[in-house]
């Protein structure tokens, strides 16, 4: 179908990115920059203009292995330092995040075309999770110790894992770095991050910013793609565990990879999340929730509010409150104003992905409520979409879309609602709609799923984990579970009797 016209909001005028905003393109290893002019190099493309920001550093597993090198040169010294001193560093981070704020907002919008509003909850996200860590760590270090065999004192130790590997995606760049990293750091391990090949910039601007604050060689990063640098940090003899969030198929890559040296292994996956909504729910309060949760991000959230099951008595009345929503979504720009709710898509080849996923829809039988098609002009700009007469073994209700995408389908009974809930294979998070106490703790019980909201979707926070079940996933991410994940325990038993 041809561009819609009159879709996205131009900005006025556009502001070029300050080119002293951009950090260094080389690698970061044991507290320094390399870059090295023969270097092969990765386009950083900015999907508002299709231009071209800058170009960083392709990585190799020499540019691996010198990191590993230097994290496992640091671990001893950052593993030694006390809970309060650690903590003080976490904070020092978080401030100094917190004073760039605005060039981490500017880099993160002209990488991703995510809003600026989008953008300032993750630069605000990322200073929380370090300071949420910062804390934290100094609450959870030490376990129980007591009696517990005749004369025999046990001492139960949580201690670092060592050299911690870890992979991110470009939905949320920074934020995403700041899930793993700060609790990685918090439990006394050293990091060697690769950041999104289509997104280092804020990852490479952290490093820049955080330089002089710690120890060389506690926080690295290396550029480049997954199956190189990715895959050589899962096989690497020296890293002790590997996080990734991704696609389920690089979770099988780096799980793969990783199984030789038998390390930990960390995955946040895709997600489907379905949403409930059973006939005694306030419509209303679920159309303006999924306005939000639905399109959070141009829908290229892991959690996204993607797949409504309605109840069929009440379909017709949800989806007309649910397309009045989505019709006055402001597309735009993200330099065409704070209002601005949906970008572009990161790339070209994830918008011909989220069309392709569009049009296939449509020819296995899903009516266009509203939207469908990609919008006009420069910038890859999907219109915010409703699908709906979606047939329940249509591709779109079970593939992971990651574009501003809702599909829905309608049920007539409990039981049927939450078997197709769980009729997919991943797991990540799902949400209820109900004003029925009993129905919503009945269901959200039954959900497979490592999140599941009542009446609500897609409100985080640093004190609760987030991690998927089945196909999306192990591990947990932010809370003291992530601490938890990044370290191990140890018994130590000492016999006191005579
Ligand atoms: P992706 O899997 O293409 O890339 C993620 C990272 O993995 C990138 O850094 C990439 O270079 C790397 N990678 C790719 N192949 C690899 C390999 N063979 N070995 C090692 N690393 C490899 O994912 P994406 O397109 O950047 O991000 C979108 C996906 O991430 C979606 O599926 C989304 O659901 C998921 N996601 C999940 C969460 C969560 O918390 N569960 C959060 C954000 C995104």
């Amino acid at each position: 179908t041809a561009p819609r016209t009159d879709v996205v909001r131009r900005a006025a005028a556009t502001r070029p990115l300050d080119p002293a905003a951009l950090p260094p393109a080389g690698h970061f290893i044991d507290g320094i920059f390399r870059d090295s002019p023969d270097a092969d190099r990765l386009e950083v493309v900015d999907p508002t203009s299709e231009e071209v920001i800058t170009r960083v550093v392709q990585g190799t597993t020499a540019d691996v292995d010198l990191a590993v090198t230097a994290a496992q040169r640091a671990r001893a010294g950052w593993a030694r330092l006390t809970p309060k001193e650690r903590s003080e560093l976490l904070h020092a981070v978080a401030d100094r995040i917190a004073q760039h704020h605005d060039v981490l907002v500017a880099l993160e919008t002209a990488n991703t075309g995510k809003p600026v509003s989008v953008a300032r909850d993750d630069v605000d996200g990322t200073i929380d999770t370090f300071r949420f860590m910062a804390g934290a760590l100094r609450a959870t270090t030490s376990l129980a110790a007591g009696d517990y065999a005749k004369d025999h004192l046990s001492v139960i130790l949580r201690e670092p894992l060592g050299v911690v590997g870890v992979v991110t995606p470009w939905n949320y760049p920074l934020l995403m770095a700041a899930w793993k990293v700060a609790p990685i750091l918090a439990a006394g391990n050293t990091v060697v991050v690769k950041p999104s090949e289509q997104t280092p910039l804020t990852t490479l601007k952290l490093a820049e910013l955080v330089a002089d604050l710690l120890p060389a060689g506690v926080f690295n990063v290396v550029t480049g793609l997954g199956p190189v640098v990715g895959e050589a940090l899962a096989a690497h003899p020296d890293i002790d565990m590997i996080a990734l969030t991704g696609s389920v198929g690089s979770g099988r890559a780096v799980a793969r990879a990783a199984a030789e040296s038998l390390k930990r292994v960390h995955l946040e996956l895709g997600g489907k999340a379905p949403v409930v909504v059973f006939e005694d729910a306030d419509l209303d309060l679920a159309a303006t929730s999924l306005r939000a949760a639905s399109f959070y991000n141009s829908g290229q959230e892991c959690g996204a509010a993607c797949r409504v099951l309605v109840h069929e008595s009440v379909a017709d009345a949800f989806v007309e409150r649910l397309v009045a929503q989505v019709r006055e979504l402001v597309v735009g720009e993200p330099a065409a104003g704070e209002d601005v709710e949906v970008g572009p898509l990161v790339s070209r080849a994830h918008y011909d992905r989220v069309l392709g996923h569009l049009e296939r829809a449509v020819a296995e039988g899903a009516r266009v409520a509203v939207g469908g098609g990609a919008a006009d002009g420069t910038g890859f700009f999907v219109e915010p979409t409703v699908l709906v007469d979606v047939p329940a073994s249509a591709a779109c209700t079970v593939e992971e879309i990651f574009g501003p995408v809702v599909t829905l389908e309608t049920f007539t009974d409990e039981e049927e609602a939450v078997e197709r809930a769980n009729g997919v294979r991943l797991g990540l998070s799902a949400s209820v709609w109900t004003n029925d106490a009993r129905r919503s703790h009945a269901v959200a019980a039954r959900l497979d799923a490592g999140t599941v909201w009542v009446n609500s979707h897609l409100v985080l926070a640093n004190e609760v984990p987030w991690g998927g079940f089945k196909g999306s996933g192990y591990g947990r991410d932010l809370s003291i579970y992530a601490l938890d994940d990044y370290s191990r325990t140890k018994h130590v038993m000492h016999n006191h009797g005579r």
